[in-house]
């Protein structure tokens, strides 16, 4: 919904179903892309495929210092055990959480996870779902919310799973602006946090590459130097 609002508010022109081929290069300074509908040129061209920057950048030799973990959320639609006005609510010791979604909840689990290679269609696991709802494991929902153990018994629950990939940078902030080769920029790298972070984030990307914004004065340029950081709870 926020995605496709944006879309509509920025007036731009947006094609899909079209995937990006390759990029079109005049002497050192890439003009547009080749797509499978075609070529687009462009003065700048932006780089913000999520999971899928890494390889769309190797196309313009352009290497971005990112990894992919896989990463689900368990969607049960119907969970009438939970109460009014729950809030969302989070196991800081293993990271497990939970938030009301209608008449049901969204839950995630963010151990720790090894990187994986970027794809587009993520497989889940019914293990993922187990983890968080059997009250016998050691991250389940029932360990600080009780209820969940009574969802957990009734024969009523269903739930399904999505998984999609975390992109992560080595500072777990994201990558914003122009890069070393001219004309091609990136807004990518979020880390996991690119719903809360999409519209100050783009809204530096697009500064820094009109001029706006410094290189030096922005933070999250891409060839900054970082510092390793540890994965974050969420
Ligand atoms: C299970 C899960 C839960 C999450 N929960 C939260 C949350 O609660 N809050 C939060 O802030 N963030 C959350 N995130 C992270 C958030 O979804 C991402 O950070 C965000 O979607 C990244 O946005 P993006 O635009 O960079 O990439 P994406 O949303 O991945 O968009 C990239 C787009 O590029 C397209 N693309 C890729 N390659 C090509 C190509 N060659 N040509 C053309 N198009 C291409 C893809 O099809 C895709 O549409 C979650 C992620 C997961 C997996």
């Amino acid at each position: 919904m926020l995605a496709l609002e944006l879309a509509r508010a920025s007036g731009a022109r947006i094609k899909t179903g079209v995937t990006v081929t390759g990029f079109r290069v005049h002497g050192d300074r890439v003009r547009g892309v080749t797509t499978t509908d075609g070529n687009i040129e462009a003065e700048t061209v932006v780089i913000a495929a999520g999971p899928l920057s890494g390889p769309v950048g190797e196309l313009a030799g352009l290497e971005l210092p990112l990894a992919t973990v896989r990463r689900q959320k368990l969607i049960m639609p119907d969970v009438p055990q939970i109460p009014e006005g729950a809030p969302m609510t989070i196991d800081f010791e293993t990271g497990a959480h939970w938030r009301p979604t209608g008449t049901g909840a969204h839950a995630l689990w963010t151990a720790p996870a090894p990187a994986e290679p970027p794809v587009d269609d993520v497989p889940t696991s019914a293990s993922f779902a187990f983890g968080l709802l059997d009250p016998s494991s050691d991250h389940a929902l029932a360990r600080i919310v009780p209820f969940w153990k009574d969802v957990w018994a009734s024969s009523r629950l269903q739930w399904w799973l999505q998984a999609g990939q975390y992109t992560y940078t080595p500072d777990r902030r994201p990558l914003l602006g122009p890069t070393l080769i001219p004309g091609l920029a990136v807004n990518t790298g979020y880390s996991g946090h690119g719903i809360m972070g999409s519209i100050g984030g783009s809204r530096r990307a697009i500064d820094a590459i009109t001029g706006k914004l410094r290189a030096v004065d922005n933070p999250f340029r891409p060839d900054r130097p970082m510092e390793s950081r540890a994965f974050d709870v969420l």
